[in-house]
């Protein structure tokens, strides 16, 4: 069992988790809107996979009153420190986050490579950093366009696995969650095909084989993200190892949101 109190995960079992990566949309009022709403439909309508909501900061506290009341939401942050505490301007710790009951963190998203420059070496600190407070990381890999267009896809994606997370031993990769993300399809409206996403997710599975052994690859959630919306999410949620989807633009609307989820 990854955590303690309200929490409603147990991570050490592979299972099919939605969630909804806000980025930095939403005002107050508009972000409470759609959790409230969120929460009352799914009290009426169990859903038959994990439903996440990312958050940005600001609002994970409103979040996290909601899911305590909730038999199905849970709450993730976007992103979160390399470090400890101290001084360190503008940043949010691990320890933070658990402060405030949060069950997820999102690392290694595309956009944070891309225009904060991480580098592999701080997400795997900020790996840490989660699992030293028992907050799982939801961690992002994929390729860029070209990276895929010159045939070194599988190459990229064993490559972030390895630095930011293959450090690990077998107990603490236990509580990861991985997002495989291709960077062409977030918010371009170009969705990988069935065929790709399952290629990529079982080739991380086979990675994970060979480094921790079948068992824990057996037991390792990897969801899909990158234009999955309600028309598309149940032929990507059929592959055998796509355990579902982080979900951008379409996680802003509940409905569409809702559509998404009720693909399984
Ligand atoms: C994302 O930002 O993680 C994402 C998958 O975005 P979108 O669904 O909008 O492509």
């Amino acid at each position: 069992m990854l955590a303690s109190g309200t929490h409603k995960i147990d991570l050490v079992m592979r299972k099919n988790i939605v969630a909804g990566n806000w980025k930095m949309n939403k005002n107050f009022e508009q972000a409470e809107d759609l959790v409230a709403d969120l929460t009352e439909y799914f009290e009426e309508n169990k859903p038959k996979c994990e439903v996440i909501v990312c958050p940005p900061f600001l609002y994970l506290e409103m979040a996290s009153d909601y899911a305590s009341e909730s038999s199905v939401l849970n709450v993730s942050a976007q992103n979160v420190s390399a470090y400890d505490n101290g001084a360190y301007t503008g940043e949010i710790s691990a320890e933070m986050l658990k402060g405030l009951d949060i069950s997820y963190c999102i690392v290694g998203h595309s956009e944070r490579r891309q225009y904060y420059n991480e580098t592999d070496n701080q997400l795997a600190q900020k790996v840490d950093k989660l699992l030293d407070f028992s907050v799982a990381p939801i961690f992002c890999i994929g390729e860029l366009l070209e990276e895929r267009e010159s045939n070194n896809h599988f190459s990229i994606v064993k490559e972030q696995l390895e630095n930011g997370l293959f450090h690990l031993n077998a107990d603490e990769f236990s509580n990861v969650v991985i997002a495989y993300e291709p960077v062409w399809a977030i918010g371009t409206g170009v969705v990988a095909t069935p065929e790709q996403a399952q290629e990529m997710h079982a080739h991380i599975r086979e990675l994970i084989t060979e480094k921790y052994g079948d068992k824990i690859a057996n037991d390792t959630t990897i969801m899909y993200g990158g234009s999955c919306n309600p028309k598309n999410a149940k032929i990507l949620f059929a592959n055998k190892d796509v355990d579902g989807g982080l979900i951008g633009g379409a996680s802003l609307i509940a409905e569409d949101f809702v559509k998404i989820i009720e693909s399984f």
